[in-house]
């Protein structure tokens, strides 16, 4: 049960789930169809118990588009 409690903070910023709008695994993979943004490091670290908060998929999705608008 303890892990369990662990693994409903936001993944990457800390969150726990009660505070935000979260997104696990299967749905940031299945829902975006974007390999850049799949491809991102904290992405591709996210297990499948993780989740993550709306929030900090919005940062991603802004660094990923930086990141392309670079290239
Ligand atoms: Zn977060």
């Amino acid at each position: 049960m303890i892990g369990y409690i662990i693994y409903m903070n936001c993944f990457v910023c800390g969150k726990e789930k009660k505070d935000f709008e979260v997104w696990s695994n299967k749905l940031v993979i299945g829902i975006t169809f974007d390999s850049d943004f799949q491809n991102n490091d904290i992405i591709s670290n996210m297990s499948d118990k993780s989740i993550i908060c709306h929030q900090c998929i919005v940062d991603i999705q802004n660094k990923v588009k930086d990141n392309l608008d670079c290239k």
